[in-house]
């Protein structure tokens, strides 16, 4: 199963899926991504979902151009990238705003596709289309989940069973699957709290501009031509003083901001960490495997990456659990790179602001540019 490069949607091809059961656990970016991408394997897909109805928040997300052209790959990117915010700049300052520097997104990702940012609501209903005819069950989840030799049994939460050849955890952060198949491990805290708001736009240039204060950030990017998104964060240990104890750490404008802003959501922010992504026929995928913090924004596009890897070993192995392999062989090196990176930037953006500031006049551009060059290639 080959996917085009660079372009086009991506259908497998080679090995076939047919006369295979397929289940995936979540219809989030991850779980909606796959199922796009293996409907032409020819397997049977089922799709369960813990939610009553599609529930994704009303927050924005930003899409660096190597989430875009995973879309592309997916064969959505004008579904998404076409009602989407470009982002030409990304502008990193000091906590009462003066620029420490600046980043040109072209410039970052050498024309590979577009920057943007969008409403993640936009983005899911993109997804769930992509999903055409593949039925998902609202509403449910799994309560066992056995690998047993070439298959894995299931039962849920409705009282239904099943018994798959592969399942697939795309379940987000706190995943059931992980926690029912392989145990109570890979999740921790990474010591930050945060808040996503929404708030009328104005005149919001299309830029991605944060300001760094002592011990916390504060984030602002348009996501439609009426709509900004804000996200920030603070040490959890100080999480306690709330909102406003945040953005008092920051010169005007960013309490008259917030004040002005809807909070769509708060809370503390994991990551997650595994020895191994598969368990027999059990494989973990986004944020189930790998999730971040977001200080990279690389969740949505390890996501697409994830699902078009699978895809592509799917296809050409001998075997389900020789792809499995392969897949991990594949993905581990990049997924490892951005995990690294991210705990790099969240050390540096924890610094002294001091020390930081005068750090990030200097190098940062440089460093904000090898952080991401590792990701032009594709996966
Ligand atoms: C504050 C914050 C800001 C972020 N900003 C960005 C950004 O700007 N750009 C970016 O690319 N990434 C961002 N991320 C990361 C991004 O949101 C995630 O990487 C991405 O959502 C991962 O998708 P996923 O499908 O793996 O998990 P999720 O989006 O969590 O989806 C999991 C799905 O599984 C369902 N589910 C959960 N448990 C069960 C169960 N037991 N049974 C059935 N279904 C279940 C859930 O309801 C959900 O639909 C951010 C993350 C945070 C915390």
């Amino acid at each position: 199963m080959s996917r085009p490069r660079g372009g086009g949607s991506a259908e497998p091809s080679g090995q076939s899926g047919g006369g295979r059961k397929l289940l995936v656990v979540g219809a989030g970016v991850a779980g909606l991504a796959v199922v796009r991408v293996l409907r032409a394997w020819g397997a049977e897909i089922e799709v369960v979902e813990r939610t009553a109805t599609p529930d994704v928040g009303g927050a924005g997300i930003f899409l660096p151009a190597n989430a875009a052209r995973g879309l592309r790959a997916l064969g959505l990117e004008d579904a998404v990238v076409g009602s989407a915010v470009r982002i030409e700049r990304q502008r990193v300052a000091d906590h009462s705003g003066r620029v420490l520097y600046e980043v040109g997104t072209g410039d970052l990702w050498q024309g590979i596709a577009p920057t943007v940012a969008t409403h993640r609501a936009a983005l899911h209903g993109a997804l769930l289309d992509g999903a055409e005819d593949v039925k998902i069950r609202w509403s449910t989840s799994p309560e066992s989940v056995v690998p047993d030799g070439p298959g894995v049994d299931v039962t849920f939460d409705d009282g239904s069973t099943g018994r798959y050849d592969l399942v697939i955890g795309a379940d987000g952060a706190h995943s059931t699957v992980r926690r029912l198949a392989f145990g109570d491990v890979g999740l921790r805290a990474s010591g930050l709290h945060a808040w996503r708001l929404l708030a009328p736009r104005g005149d919001l240039e299309p830029v991605w501009s944060v300001r760094l204060g002592r011990g916390a950030s504060f984030l602002t990017f348009p996501i439609s031509p009426d709509l900004a998104y804000y996200y920030c964060d603070v040490s959890a240990d100080d999480a306690d003083a709330g909102l406003a104890g945040l953005v008092a750490r920051f010169a005007a404008p960013v309490s008259e901001l917030a004040a002005a802003a809807t909070v769509a959501h708060s809370g503390p922010i994991e990551e997650v960490s595994l020895d191994s992504w598969s368990c027999g026929n059990v494989l973990l995928m986004g944020d189930a495997a790998h999730a971040t913090t977001p200080n990279m924004a690389q969740g949505a596009a390890m996501a697409f990456e994830d699902a078009l890897v699978l895809a592509d070993t799917l296809g050409s192995a001998a075997s389900i659990p020789a792809a499995l392999r392969q897949y991990e062989q594949r993905r581990r090196p990049r997924i490892e790179r951005v995990q690294q990176q991210t705990r790099r930037r969240d050390r540096t953006r924890g610094m002294h602001p001091a020390v930081r500031d005068v750090l990030l006049r200097t190098v940062g551009k440089r460093l904000f540019h090898a952080n991401y060059r590792g990701l032009h290639a594709e996966p």
